[in-house]
């Protein structure tokens, strides 16, 4: 057994380029367009959306803070239909009494 040491950077997978003939188990990303065979379907409110990644279903469907744009992918603040990605921002948009506890 040959003894690595040195080589080529261990760290680098390939990832979601697995070719595959049978195309009937595939489905497209919503958002990047890849064919992968496990994507995932997300429904938030109306929306349904196809992913090949939860970065892609982040992309896609998570809402933006009102304020700073940020993605918010944990639970955020919501004031008067407004999400933002915590309390800070809400407070400064919305002058709402909230304490910083997101
Ligand atoms: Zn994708
Ligand atoms: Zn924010």
């Amino acid at each position: 057994m040959p003894v690595q040491t040195g080589g080529p950077s261990p760290g680098k997978r390939a990832h979601h380029t697995t070719l595959s003939t049978d195309r009937s188990i595939m489905a497209t990303c919503d958002t990047c367009g890849n064919d992968y065979d496990k994507t995932f379907t997300i429904t938030r409110g109306e929306q349904t959306g196809t992913f090949d990644s939860f970065e892609c279903a982040i992309q896609a469907t998570a809402p933006r803070c009102a304020r700073c744009g940020c993605v918010i992918i944990g639970h955020g603040v919501e004031v008067s239909d407004e999400s933002f990605c915590c309390a800070n921002c809400a407070r400064r948009s919305t002058s709402a009494p909230l304490t910083d506890s997101a």
